[in-house]
């Protein structure tokens, strides 16, 4: 199964993407995950994002062209993956088909998630990450069971992104809407799009998003 997830910053499109990943198996592949490291690896293509980040605008196409494909090669992906943040322009969605098609794979199908505007800077105001694991929190829609302690590894270590501000978030929205929601034509267009209601219940989202994966399962075997 080779999926997209489509939607703005704060749709919850890495929360679920985490819950598909512990159903099926298959690798989640966020750019902004991959970038975020590059950036405290101190590597060149991490000191050429981080200003770019830091303000809430895109990076550029080639360099995010260039770490998913080479992602896309390792044995974990084998089985499928779940692109989160990726594609993001018209280019990268180009590319993401003409690389696909090159080692001989296609997409499964694009699950866009659909919030309102206005609670995408209250949704990434509040959330945080276990430093540990990853694993995704929020100061008021999802908190760990227990208060401090992360549900899934134990760790009291949790990490907030800089670029989770009010004031990036409007920057983050307007490259959202100029640059990459004219990919919901594009893969409307393609027959690839399935569209999802953000604004319900976190597991009501999932529940939306497994029956149509089940459909995926179905169709391609894997
Ligand atoms: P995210 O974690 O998906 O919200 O991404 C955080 C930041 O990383 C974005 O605001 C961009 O600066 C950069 N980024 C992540 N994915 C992409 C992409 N596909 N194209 C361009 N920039 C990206």
């Amino acid at each position: 199964m080779r999926l997209i997830l489509l939607g703005p910053p704060g749709a919850g499109k890495g929360t679920q993407a985490q819950r598909i990943v512990e159903k099926y198996g298959i690798p989640q592949l966020s750019t902004g995950d991959m970038l975020r490291a590059a950036v405290s690896a101190g590597t060149e293509i991490g000191q050429r994002a981080k200003a770019v980040m830091d303000a809430g605008n895109l990076v550029s196409d080639d360099i995010v062209i260039g770490i998913v494909s080479e992602r896309i090669d390792q044995q974990d992906c084998a089985k499928g993956f779940i692109l989160d943040g990726f594609p993001r322009t018209l280019v990268q969605a180009d590319a993401t088909e003409q690389m696909l098609k090159k080692k001989g794979l296609a997409l499964s199908g694009v699950i866009e998630i659909r919030v309102d505007d206005d609670v995408l800077a209250d949704r990434i105001a509040g959330r945080y990450t276990c430093a540990n694991c990853g694993t995704g929190y929020h100061d008021d829609n999802l908190k760990p069971k227990v208060d401090g302690v992360c549900d899934k590894c134990g760790s009291t270590h949790f990490k907030r992104r800089p670029d989770d501000n009010r004031d990036t978030v409007k920057t983050r929205l307007q490259a959202y809407y100029k640059d990459t929601s004219p990919l919901i034509g594009y893969y409307y267009a393609k027959g690839l799009l399935t569209t999802v209601d953000g604004m319900s219940e976190i597991d009501a989202v999932t529940a939306d998003i497994e029956a149509i994966l089940s459909g995926f399962v179905g169709a391609d075997g894997k």
